[in-house]
């Protein structure tokens, strides 16, 4: 091949030879890709066909490279966040990387938030978070790649940052950001479902490019993987229950000390001391959520996982890590996150403890409600 070919699904340069690497398509496929105008890769042709994901072997490595590249250019720079997942979805280094170029952070999929909560509340708390974790982003704005009038705005206030400069958009997998970029195609050029979008980590492989109106380029980079998500130990049905779709209706229960809660067979939260109190479940409205006595849990979690305790499914309880424990002693209005899962929020001070699928983090942080 002379010219370079790329992948319309994940921006990935198409190659006939080798099967298991990025951008392979075979020959035949291609050719007709080209009778067309369309060439997607195999990878993107499969999950756009038949929801079927391939592994991908992008490693941190390699996205810290794309990302130093990016700092020796002029640019801005949107950093979308899935404000379900923010702590999953942060990139605590991303300045040195990036260079001197500004910051925009995209908070993504606002519309699976409950709509009683306050946006300007939520943007300050995401710029704590953000501060804590040594970003400074020149602003804070929340969106929903699934609603165009929050992409409009979301346009607009890229337009009003970049200042005649290209944009990179960065961000981890399964942030919703080839469902954004789409979705800004859509509304700019009018060219629909460009990039591959799919419930599956990992799925966008190399920069894209897309042109603004001043010939400048919007760039849509691949997602670097977070291997502590919880997204990364479920198959593909149960990813579907525990992302959510539509407004969480967050789940209150009152609770007294030596009582558990489970979410599904994937964590556990127990209550270990403190008075009565309200504890509030923000996580997707299919997971359901069991109660039990403190001291029958372990045994409930045997007897149950995979059974009444959903996901795992019972094919997978195999091959599912063993949940394990974290402390915490909690003072104030506290989040306890199983990421990528949800959080608990407790309002009392009291000692819990959250467990999570061993490699998946559980950790605290200030309420987000
Ligand atoms: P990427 O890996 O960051 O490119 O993520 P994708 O664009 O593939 O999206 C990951 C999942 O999040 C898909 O199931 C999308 O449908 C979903 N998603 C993306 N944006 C939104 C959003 O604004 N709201 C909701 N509810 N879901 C979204």
């Amino acid at each position: 091949m002379n010219e370079e070919i790329r992948c319309i699904g994940c921006g990935s340069v198409i190659q006939t030879e080798d099967k298991a690497e990025v951008g392979f398509t075979p020959s035949s496929a291609l050719e007709k890709g080209l009778e067309t105008g369309e060439v997607y890769c195999q990878r993107c042709f499969r999950l756009r066909h038949y929801n079927d994901i391939q592994d991908v072997s992008l490693t941190d490595d390699d996205f810290l490279r794309l990302l130093n590249g990016i700092g020796q250019e002029d640019a801005l720079i949107v950093n979308v966040v899935d404000i379900f997942d923010f702590n999953g979805s942060i990139i605590p280094g991303l300045h040195r990387f990036v260079g001197s170029n500004p910051i925009l952070l995209v908070g993504n999929k606002v519309d699976i938030l409950p709509k009683s909560l306050k946006r300007g509340k939520m943007t300050q708390w995401m710029r704590e978070r953000a501060h804590e974790a040594g970003l400074r982003p020149i602003d804070v704005i929340l969106t929903s790649a699934k609603k165009p009038l929050e992409m409009e705005t979301l346009l607009e206030t890229i337009e009003k940052y970049r200042q005649g400069r290209d944009v990179y958009v960065v961000g981890v997998t399964n942030v919703g950001k080839s469902t954004l970029i789409n979705a800004i195609i859509k509304s700019t050029a009018g060219v629909q479902e460009l990039i591959t979008t799919s419930q599956f980590p990992g799925t966008t492989l190399d920069k894209i490019e897309i042109p603004l109106e001043d010939g400048k380029l919007l760039i849509d980079t691949p997602g670097i993987i977070h291997n502590f998500q919880m997204a990364h130990y479920l198959g593909k049905k149960d990813l579907r229950i525990i992302a959510p779709t539509k407004e969480i209706k967050p789940k209150v229960y009152q609770l007294n000390p030596e009582q558990t809660l489970f979410l599904g067979g994937l964590a556990r939260f127990d209550f270990l001391q403190g008075k009565r109190s309200s504890f509030v479940a923000y996580v997707s409205n299919d997971v359901e959520i069991h109660r039990t006595k403190l001291e029958k849990a372990d045994e409930f979690y045997q007897k149950h996982v995979g059974g009444l305790l959903q996901p795992p499914r019972p094919d997978e309880v195999g091959d599912f890590p063993e949940l394990v424990r974290f402390e915490f002693s909690v003072k104030e209005n506290t989040d306890i996150v199983f990421a990528g899962l949800g959080w608990i929020m407790v309002s009392e001070p009291c000692v819990v403890a959250g467990w999570a699928p061993k490699g998946v983090d559980v950790i605290r942080r200030k309420a987000l409600v």
